[in-house]
């Protein structure tokens, strides 16, 4: 028999209960389709529940006709993007998580007050297309400390280093402080760039696993903060799996473990992780405990306002 601990919190953080609300909302208020341009959150079951509805995710704005809805994903937006879209006469609704938002605007500030920023993560995320479309010249995006040594600065050339907002805790002090020690000057921004969300869905796992020997994460694949709370069972060295649904664990994954810890990433709705916990109850393993780190208390407002 293996004990399940579930580690708390887990699942949707403040934000993406808002976005998806948000489309939820406007689904009701107005005519479908309703067009996205990057999922709305990383999470596959969130985006073809959206699908049945009638949500076409798209960027390819030649093939939406003028006069539609857009939304914008919790990821943010790049500003051409936003100018193509209300080029294209589209009616716009910004769904970007205002932490991302936050970084964003670190981003122009440090831009207006000359500095070349440092942006830790991968170019290809949209977050990071986001940040880097507000200044190609001046933004350089690095993901490892080779990228960091690639990097050549004048002298006299005032740095920031900012990142994105859902990756490894562990990780990224490693990297900021190896930037530092390049670049003693380099400006921090005044709280850290990682979202409460991303850091407590982190330290929830990290305890978990100290009573455990196997470790599931819910969550997609393309989702960033799932993915890092994979990097923890990398760090515990047990067996792990980041799956969507149960389907996907193995008939023999849970032979000869005692205790399974079970968390979620932050775009995952906890139906999915309770889908779990009862396909692995029929196959002898039985909840145990919830190990809570922390209570989550943070509330976004948001107003239905089309622009
Ligand atoms: S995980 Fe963090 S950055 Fe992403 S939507 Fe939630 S609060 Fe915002």
């Amino acid at each position: 028999m293996t004990n399940i601990i579930l580690a708390s919190p887990r699942g949707y953080c403040a934000w993406v209960d808002r976005a998806i609300g948000m489309l939820d909302d406007i689904l009701q208020a107005h005519w479908a389709p309703i067009y996205v341009n990057h999922e709305i959150v990383h999470n596959k079951f969130i985006v073809s529940y959206f699908e049945r509805k009638w949500v076409i995710f798209s960027d390819d704005l030649d093939a939406i006709p003028s006069g539609n809805i857009m939304v914008f994903s919790a990821h943010g937006v790049a500003p051409s993007f936003v100018k193509a879209a209300k080029d294209k006469w589209l009616r716009t609704l910004d769904a970007s998580c205002p932490l991302v938002i936050k970084v964003h605007n670190e981003a122009k500030k440090f831009i207006k007050e000359w500095y070349k920023i440092i942006y830790i993560w991968k170019k290809t995320h949209q977050e990071a297309i986001w940040v880097a479309d507000n200044d190609l010249d001046n933004i350089f995006i690095v993901w490892n400390k080779q990228e960091a040594d690639e990097l050549v600065f004048q002298p006299w050339q005032k740095l920031a280093l900012l990142n994105q907002t859902t990756l490894s805790v562990d990780d990224t002090k490693d990297l900021i402080s190896y930037v530092q020690s390049l670049y003693p000057d380099i400006q921090l921004p005044w709280f850290s760039d990682i979202c409460y969300a991303t850091t407590n869905r982190q330290e929830a796992v990290k305890e978990a696993v100290k009573e455990a020997d196997a470790l599931i994460i819910v969550g997609s694949k393309n989702s960033s903060n799932s993915t890092k709370l994979c990097l923890i069972w990398e760090r515990a060295d047990i067996p792990s799996l980041l799956i969507d649904t149960p389907e996907e664990i193995p008939d023999d994954f849970l032979h000869g473990i005692k205790n399974l810890a079970i968390s979620s990433g932050a775009s995952v709705p906890d139906s999915l992780v309770q889908n779990v916990i009862t396909f692995l109850e029929a196959k002898w393993a039985k909840f145990l405990k919830e190990i809570i780190t922390k209570e989550e208390k943070m509330i976004f407002p948001y107003k239905l306002d089309l622009s």
